[in-house]
């Protein structure tokens, strides 16, 4: 939020303990040894197993859960799951010398060969490359998580998304996805702003030395790669590093003539506790929350804040779309906050802040500062404008007016 103030991160950072063992007594270098050798046996074996990976649907109904195991921190799927979430009625054989794996699902063969990052799918002759080969634990075949997300949308028309961090894996029709390329829907110019920039006004800092600008600017410009690839209208507030005044960034979306406003920021708490997502509607009758000394340029301003009461609704209705889809990407639901955001308050467009998650929580941290993790907000951000100019379509009356 841009009117908190930056806390210092460091403070909150709890030290690892201690791995070295150089200092100890013989017993105690015996057990490290010990126990190092055990982890290795156990590693080496393939054992290390990862918590089961969930396979949802669009609503987030389980379809299926499946035992994997990690090795070299990758997640592989024993070849069983094919039947468990691709097909009932799969079969496979695989031929050990050979360390060859063949299934059979749907009029389809798919001929696959360990620790080789590519399988073909017969009678259509197709070659699909994997970031990661399929490898034997156990002396099993055993499958990466990639192959079910690369096959499932060949098999049926279906997106998947998977959520490396929640083992989760979102298996969703494909037209959900696409509902605006249809004639006669209304275009809305989407504004996004990344908060703060330049060297005065870095936000929010993570212990890592991560910057609050710096996330949310990289957010925004894939956020204008994926809406084009939607076709979806968007500008930035600012496309660089620099420094922009509320003013400005409201010019901007004036001079766009900008339907839609979200602003993009990160948390920062004094407790190292709090994370996750938080939507701010910009509701300017809604409970203040903002610390005291914000108060008095509050009560000022009242008057302008009210006029944006208007878009209250549709504030709503994409704070709800956001949420649905970032919902799928965290433990826990997140929730809708309602308050009158002062920034905003010039803004005559529905106006939504999307606080991305707590850098001065280690989890948060870690998660912000993923690129698959930011990936994959990027598109879920981008599916909430396509459900909400889908709703704005749906809404609007397609009759024509009556002279
Ligand atoms: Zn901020």
């Amino acid at each position: 939020m841009t009117t908190r103030t930056t806390t210092n991160n460091t403070a909150y950072t709890e030290k690892a303990p201690e791995k070295c063992v150089n200092r100890g007594t013989l017993p105690v270098k015996i057990g490290a040894l010990f126990l190092s050798l055990l982890v290795l046996a156990v590693v080496s074996l393939g054992i290390a197993q990862a918590p089961t990976v969930r396979f949802i649907d669009a609503n987030g109904k389980t379809l299926a859960e499946v035992q994997a195991q990690y090795q070299n921190g990758k997640v592989y799927l024993p070849v069983d799951a094919v039947k468990q979430v691709i097909d009932p009625a799969a079969t496979h054989q695989y031929n050990h010398p050979r360390q060859r794996l063949t299934l059979k699902t749907k009029d389809k063969q798919i001929r696959l060969q360990m620790r080789r990052p590519t399988f073909n799918i017969d009678p259509d002759g197709q070659t699909v490359t994997l970031s990661t080969p399929p490898i034997i634990i156990a002396q099993q075949p055993m499958l990466p998580i990639d192959f079910f997300i690369q096959l499932l949308p060949i098999l049926n028309d279906v997106e998947v998304i998977y959520n490396s961090s929640l083992n989760r894996l979102q298996i969703r029709p494909k037209e959900t996805l696409t509902p605006i390329e249809t004639s006669g829907t209304q275009d809305i110019r989407i504004i996004v702003d990344p908060g703060h920039g330049g060297p005065e006004d870095r936000g929010s800092a993570g212990s890592t030395g991560v910057l609050e600008k710096d996330i949310v600017l990289a957010l925004a410009k894939q956020l204008q790669w994926t809406s084009k690839q939607h076709s979806i209208q968007l500008h930035l507030t600012r496309e660089t590093d620099t420094e922009k005044t509320h003013f400005e960034r409201i010019q901007v979306a004036k001079q766009n003539r900008g339907q839609l406003f979200l602003s993009l920021h990160c948390n920062a708490s004094f407790s190292p506790y709090q994370k996750g997502i938080r939507i701010y509607v910009n509701n300017p009758k809604g409970q203040l929350r903002f610390p005291s000394t914000t108060k008095p340029a509050l009560m000022g301003q009242r008057l302008k804040i009210l006029a944006q009461a208007d878009y209250l609704k549709q504030s709503k209705d994409f704070a709800y779309a956001l949420q649905t889809e970032l919902n799928f990407l965290t433990e826990t639901p997140i929730q809708i906050i309602d308050l009158p955001l002062i920034p905003l308050s010039d803004a005559y467009m529905p106006a939504v802040v999307l606080e991305l998650g707590y850098l001065s929580n280690v989890e948060d941290l870690e998660r912000l500062s993923n690129s698959e993790y930011m990936a994959n907000i990027a598109q879920a951000i981008t599916r909430a404008f396509q459900r909400y100019i889908s709703s704005i379509n749906q809404n609007a009356s397609p009759t024509v007016s009556e002279q």
